[in-house]
């Protein structure tokens, strides 16, 4: 797989976690990178000054991925301030666990909103953008693959619609270039998920390898999707074994 030179991605979620260390990662491989964010503003403007650093062009944009019009047109304002889009990043998401019977209808609309909603509009708008050498690339997570516990029934069934997504995605788009794959974090040191929070102990003891992984870890592979042109409908975890 190559550089990234001359492509541009958009990383949905960019400001903070995964999708920071994906925006910087994508951007040490040589592309330019818009990000988007909701509330994280300095957050989202200290990556893009980051990513100046390393001599690359960087744009942050407010972008709701529960907002239909928001989700979708972060293609066109990418295009628009970077001259294109090579690389979609469906990082973006949010996790509202707790007992089926006590999720509220608004949890259940807010989760699928964002996490599945906007992905879909995110990724159908960038498809129509993107040339023959697009990527889409989706952050879904081992509860699609093990759910080792009670209280995530609405986050699995959230980030296991993505399976279909990607997949779908990867049979409509290969014809014309374009691939499509999906990536499981494990437990990842994140805002979402710090190393040190309530659950981490038990989380850490779930994957093989005993510890939570870093957002670095999770970045290098989007980065070598990024590259990649024979991979595409194909689910990777990054995970420490929590699927094994
Ligand atoms: P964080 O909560 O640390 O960061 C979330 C990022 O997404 C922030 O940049 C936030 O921006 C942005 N964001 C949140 N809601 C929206 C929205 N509606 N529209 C646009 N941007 C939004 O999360 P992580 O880095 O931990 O997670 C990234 C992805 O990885 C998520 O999809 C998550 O589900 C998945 N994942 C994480 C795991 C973990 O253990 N950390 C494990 C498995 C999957 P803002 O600055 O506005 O808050």
């Amino acid at each position: 797989y190559g550089s990234l030179n001359g492509k541009v991605a958009l990383v949905t979620g960019g400001s903070r976690g995964i999708g920071a260390a994906t925006a910087l990662r994508l951007a040490r491989d040589g592309a330019d990178v818009a990000l988007t964010y909701v509330n994280g503003k300095g957050a989202a403007e200290e990556v893009v000054r980051r990513i100046e650093a390393l001599g690359r062009r960087a744009v942050a944009l407010r972008a709701d991925s529960a907002v239909a019009d928001e989700a979708a047109g972060a293609v066109e304002r990418t295009a628009r301030a970077l001259g294109g889009l090579d690389v979609l990043v469906n990082n973006a998401g949010v996790g509202v666990l707790g007992p089926v019977g006590e999720l509220s209808l608004a949890d259940v609309d807010r989760v699928l909103a964002v996490n599945v909603r906007g992905v879909f509009l995110t990724s159908r708008a960038a498809a129509s953008r993107m040339a023959s050498g697009g990527r889409i690339i989706t952050i879904g997570s081992c509860m699609t693959q093990r759910v080792p516990g009670p209280g995530g029934t609405l986050y699995a069934t959230s980030k296991s619609a993505l399976i279909g997504l990607t997949k779908a995605l990867a049979r409509e788009l290969g014809a014309r270039g374009i691939t499509a794959n999906i990536v499981h974090p494990g437990p990842t040191d994140t805002d979402m998920n710090p190393a040190d929070g309530p659950y981490a102990a038990d989380q850490a003891a779930m994957t093989a390898v005993g510890r939570f992984g870093t957002a670095e870890e999770v970045a290098a592979t989007v980065a070598y999707l990024a590259g990649a042109d024979y991979v595409t409908g194909a689910e990777f975890a990054v995970d420490g074994g929590h699927a094994a």
